[in-house]
């Protein structure tokens, strides 16, 4: 979709803009859906990965529910029809006001973090005269080896219920009529490359899920959360990430209750390497060390790596219409406009000769991404451009 013949049309927006390719996001939808068909899995897009309409649009209409963190997001499912049924709500820290929101929508589950938390959403259903189905987002304490920032599973973390707060769970469930316990939720972390994995984390489910059988309980639904990492280093080696291997795992690993559904929760999976970060190149400086390209785009566009240290592959495409060849490529320090040494893309990155108005390409953007722009600086926020504008 970035084809030289493509790189005029790109040419005439505004820059910096997000470039969605859809026919990539519709056959990553199509790997994930026919992965998870194999086995008669579910799964809910996280919305926080990316929250654009005509994303949501095409995610619904290939059947995924939806996955939500705070009312507004709950609400923008909604908005966009995903059918109440199919949507779940974890976060630490849900608000009266969002928990109402959920409620009057009759949402599919509450993904519970704590016991205080458990104790508003009885208090809150009953006082509106409805009962909230709930599953115990446990924290495993399972390690998913990848950065410290997107690890949610560990025991020091702040999501989930430990082990040794069930009884106390248990007891206002009993004590609480407004609550229904549907099932267990876990979701160890994001962008996770080693698949094995999963498998641990399995292993770890099938025993916590005793503790509850052994009182009794058959729970219908097990959750398994999000966290497939993608290629960052070499987007183009492998667009859709490894859903397959990721779906085998857990078959493998995992025993069901008889009759049990599983749900996943893939966000960063199904949208990252669909989107791009199109930015123009505004100088090249020559510094006393390095020698510097400096982009129209910044942290307040994608923060990622000013967060996590996280890198993204970057593209001249217009060094791609002067047909540049590798061997002339030069080292630069690419950085962003906004007054910040963290506003930094790549230390030193191998590039064709770069000139002033050359259009980069920053890839695999699609997931936290957009949605996490900013106006630091008084920066506009870059707008969305789709494919089938071209
Ligand atoms: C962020 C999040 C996800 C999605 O994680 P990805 O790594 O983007 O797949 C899934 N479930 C919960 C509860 C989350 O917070």
């Amino acid at each position: 979709m970035l084809s030289k013949a493509n790189i005029p049309t790109l040419g005439m927006w505004e820059t910096p803009f997000y470039f969605y390719d859809l026919d990539l996001l519709d056959r990553t939808l199509s790997a994930c859906k026919q992965a998870l068909d194999r086995y008669g899995y579910s799964a809910h897009f996280a919305l926080k990965a990316n929250a654009e309409s005509r994303i949501l649009d095409r995610i619904r209409e290939a059947g995924f529910g939806a996955d939500c963190v705070s009312g507004n997001e709950v609400a923008l499912a909604l908005r966009h029809q995903f059918e109440p049924q199919k949507i779940v709500f974890a976060g630490v820290g849900k608000s009266d006001r969002e928990i109402r929101i959920a409620l009057d929508a009759g949402i599919f589950s509450f993904n519970c973090e704590s016991i205080p938390e458990m104790e508003v959403i009885a208090a809150l259903a009953a006082s509106m005269g409805t009962t909230a189905r709930i599953a115990l987002r446990i924290n495993p304490d399972v390690d998913a080896h990848t950065h410290h920032y997107i690890s949610t599973g560990k025991k020091e973390n702040k999501f989930g219920i430990s082990p040794w707060m069930f009884e106390d769970a248990l007891t206002i469930i009993r004590n609480n009529p407004s609550l229904v316990l549907i099932g267990l939720h876990f979701h160890i972390g994001s962008q996770i490359t080693d698949l094995s994995v999963f498998g641990t984390l399995c292993k770890r489910v099938n025993e916590l899920q005793q503790w509850f059988v052994d009182r009794g309980m058959q729970l219908p639904h097990l959750n398994l959360g999000g966290g497939l990492g993608i290629n960052y280093q070499n987007p183009e080696l492998a667009p859709i990430p490894d859903f397959t291997t990721w779906f085998e795992q857990v078959h493998q690993h995992l025993q069901p209750l008889p009759g049990q559904q599983i749900h996943f929760e893939p966000g960063r999976s199904i949208v990252a390497q669909c989107g791009h970060l199109i930015t123009r190149v505004l100088y090249i400086k020559e510094g006393l060390e390095s020698r510097f390209m400096i982009l129209d785009a910044g942290m307040n566009d994608l923060i990622r790596p000013a967060l996590y240290q996280a890198r993204h592959r970057i593209e001249n495409i217009s060094a791609q219409l002067r047909n540049a060849t590798q061997d002339e490529c030069l080292s630069y320090e690419v950085v962003g406009p906004v007054c910040e040494s963290s506003d930094l893309w790549e230390n030193s990155a191998l590039l064709p000769k770069t000139l002033r108005g050359d259009l980069i390409a920053i890839h695999s953007a699609g997931a936290y991404g957009q949605v996490m722009g900013m106006r630091y600086n008084q920066r506009d926020l870059a707008p969305a451009h789709y494919s089938d504008e071209l």
